[in-house]
């Protein structure tokens, strides 16, 4: 038998005080509004990620 899913990053973290190890917050400043975000994940503010708009935030 083959492990059918890892562990995830909260499960192997906190076994050994893992969840301490990294940075707290980790942010960028969104190129496209200049709003801090976090990294590797849409901007909530505009909704673009790599130059590229991938929620449309018009409709409000
Ligand atoms: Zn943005």
């Amino acid at each position: 038998m083959v492990p059918k899913r890892k562990h995830t990053r909260a499960r192997s973290r906190k076994r050994r005080g893992g969840h301490m190890k990294m940075s707290p917050v980790a942010t960028i400043i969104c190129p496209k509004c200049g709003e801090t975000t976090v990294p590797h994940r849409i901007c909530p503010s505009c909704g673009n990620y790599k130059g590229k708009e991938f929620v449309s935030l018009e409709e409000q």
